[in-house]
């Protein structure tokens, strides 16, 4: 039977390698962007994967595109939660805006993007949350008072959603990506970055592929009696 998958974000970055896995083991899959059209249009010019607009942070716009989504493709019974920004600044000069921009975008839709989709998981007693939260939900980052707080609200939500959905089939689990070399961590000054990479006993950045192979496996039919966990992949950066 072929599943219909829902990446947010699955255009670009980490998003873009899980649509490309969950496509690779024959999902029919439908990747959200929120603005940069040109690389939407590369991405699906390159895997056939079609993709759609929309802010996650922005309910009736989700529910909206989801909708549109199940018309082209049939029932979605895996999200993938994966879209979210930075807007880093020490805690003394974090604006009200910066704050808002990253709960809208990456705790209130992570609420936008599974919302829509609940009630039809709960019917057909079958569905795969996935929330891709971060390391530095687990452990805080100087300059990060608004994203870590985003990404421990993600551990919060997989863990609730895993109790009231385990009696109809449905699993919600978080993946913690240590650093992954995608645009968000290349955007950070080479010489943190550096730093950074010091501080990984890998001694490198992991890679998108590297975490759409944990959300492929918490998809998997098989993975149905992992609920509520997360799965950290960080180069043993730091052990939850
Ligand atoms: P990128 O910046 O490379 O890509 C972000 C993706 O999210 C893009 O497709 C972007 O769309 C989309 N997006 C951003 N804001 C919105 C919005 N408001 N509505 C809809 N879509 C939006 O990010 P990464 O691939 O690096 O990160 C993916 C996820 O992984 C994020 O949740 C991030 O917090 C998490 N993460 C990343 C780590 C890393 O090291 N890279 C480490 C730990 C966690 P568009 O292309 O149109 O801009």
């Amino acid at each position: 039977m072929s599943r219909t998958a829902l990446v947010t974000g699955g255009s670009r970055g980490i998003g873009e390698a899980i649509s490309k896995q969950l496509k690779s083991e024959g999902y029919n899959v439908a990747a959200t962007y929120a603005g940069n059209d040109e690389k939407a249009a590369a991405f699906t010019a390159e895997t056939g994967i079609k993709t759609y607009k929309w802010n996650v942070g922005d309910y009736d716009a989700s529910k909206a595109g989801i909708e549109q989504i199940e018309a082209d493709l049939g029932p979605i019974d895996t999200v993938v939660a994966n879209a979210g920004i930075t807007r880093d600044a020490p805690f003394h000069r974090m604006s009200p805006e910066q704050w808002k921009e990253v709960i809208d975008t990456n705790l209130t839709g992570v609420f936008n993007t599974v919302h829509p989709v609940w009630p039809g998981m709960r019917e057909r007693k079958f569905g795969r949350v996935i929330v891709i939260s971060s390391i530095n939900g687990q452990k805080g980052q100087f300059g990060q008072v608004n994203y870590a707080a985003t990404k421990a609200g993600d551990l919060g939500i997989v863990k609730s959603l895993a109790q009231e959905g385990a009696r109809a089939g449905i699993t919600a689990n978080a993946v913690c990506p240590g650093y992954i070399g995608t645009e968000m961590v290349m955007a950070i000054d080479e010489s943190i970055r550096e730093k950074i990479i010091a501080g990984i006993p890998a001694g490198r950045l992991g890679t998108p592929k590297e975490i759409a192979r944990c959300v492929s496996f918490l998809a998997s039919e098989d993975s149905g009696f992992i609920n509520g966990s997360t799965i950290s992949a960080n180069g043993a950066q730091f052990f939850v």
